[in-house]
């Protein structure tokens, strides 16, 4: 099966060109690289070491170099051109095929867009944790909900890919809230999302809340909970979700960097099996299946619909009666949906 998910190099400027640390936010703790980031010099190394990777001509993949971990916008002018002047030779060379950058929504302008556009960035991530303004203020976020959706509208209109990274389980927010936000993050119609849940990083502000009472992360059911009732609002929008849950999570958890939050890096594949779960219930109600029956499904999607041990075909199997329930891979079958056949 074709892996149609970009190739990223990644470069990562830890809180490089943050006006402010977000209180939720230590990004040397999240990308796992301290203070430490490299020169625009230093960026050639770290593409000739994934050089290998890529396989020039022969590859299918995309190739993007993306900076990670800081407010690129936000970088001194020169600093910024100098990365972006390196990332573009690559890009030249035709090794690289384009370069996305991370940024706040009150780092960038039309005027900004279009300048990255000409330098050969081809996605803008944007960090909006909330679209309401309450929870961004109780959040220390420093920007407006009205300043995301300008933001992403100026993205947009400099025909840029735009995602937009938020957040679930900040203080002061409530599930509606959050549902708003997914609802409105929708509405700016993104090329994909990010949602992380929030965990308390050591040394943060938000470790100063929760370690004087003031601040509690949604407990692991509350986030399936939660997770159950946003996840579909995104996929019924088509809208790609490319992630829930900081990269490497487990690995910051084991480095004691996680002080509170769930650090389970299975959290999709356990809300995405709640969802196929439900789908097949569904569609098995309508259908009222007996004896051998057949589900057919996107290749992806079979270790979602069996479930963690079983869990999911053993629920099914109780419901109704079933003697075998089979399972086939199918590209034919849009990602998502199942098919079913009685043998
Ligand atoms: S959340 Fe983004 S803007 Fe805030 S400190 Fe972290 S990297 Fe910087």
């Amino acid at each position: 099966m074709a892996n149609n998910s970009p190739f990223i190099i990644p470069i990562f400027l830890p809180q490089l060109g943050c006006k402010q640390k977000c209180f939720y936010c230590d990004q040397g703790i999240i990308t796992g690289h301290g203070i430490d980031f490299p020169t625009p010099e230093g960026i050639s190394k770290i593409i000739e070491e994934a050089l290998p990777f890529i396989n020039k001509g022969t590859r299918k993949r995309v190739c993007e170099l993306a900076f990670y971990g800081g407010n690129f916008t936000g970088l001194d002018k020169e600093l910024k051109e100098a990365y972006l002047l390196k990332a573009k030779k690559w890009v030249d060379k035709g090794y690289i095929d384009s370069i996305r950058v991370s940024t706040r929504p009150d780092y960038i302008d039309y005027k900004e867009a279009s300048y990255l556009k000409k330098m050969g960035v081809a996605v803008v991530e944007i960090g909006v944790p909330s679209m309401v303004d309450k929870v961004l203020i109780a959040s220390g976020r420093g920007h407006s909900a009205k300043t995301a959706k300008e933001a992403a509208f100026n993205i947009k209109k400099a025909y840029l890919s735009l995602v937009i990274q938020t957040m679930i389980g900040l203080p002061s927010e409530s599930l509606s809230d959050a549902l708003f936000t997914a609802r409105e993050v929708i509405s700016l119609k993104p090329d994909g999302i990010r949602i992380y849940p929030v965990v308390v990083l050591k040394g943060t502000r938000l470790a100063k809340l929760y370690n004087e009472g003031k601040f509690l992360p949604l407990s692991y059911n509350q986030t399936v909970r939660w997770l159950l009732r946003i996840l579909p609002l995104y996929k019924k929008a088509k809208i790609k979700i490319l992630r829930i849950g900081l990269e490497g999570i487990e690995k910051i958890s084991k480095s004691g960097g996680v002080i509170a939050g769930v650090t389970d890096p299975s959290l999709r594949q356990k809300v995405e099996s709640i969802l196929m779960f439900k789908k097949a219930k569904r569609e098995f109600s309508k259908l009222n299946p007996k004896g051998k029956v057949e589900v057919k499904l996107f290749p992806k999607d079979i270790s979602n619909f069996v479930g963690q041990k079983k869990k999911n075909i053993k629920r099914l199997e109780k419901i109704f009666p079933i003697s075998e329930l089979k399972i086939k891979g199918d590209e034919r079958v849009k990602q998502g949906e199942i098919e079913v056949d009685f043998l």
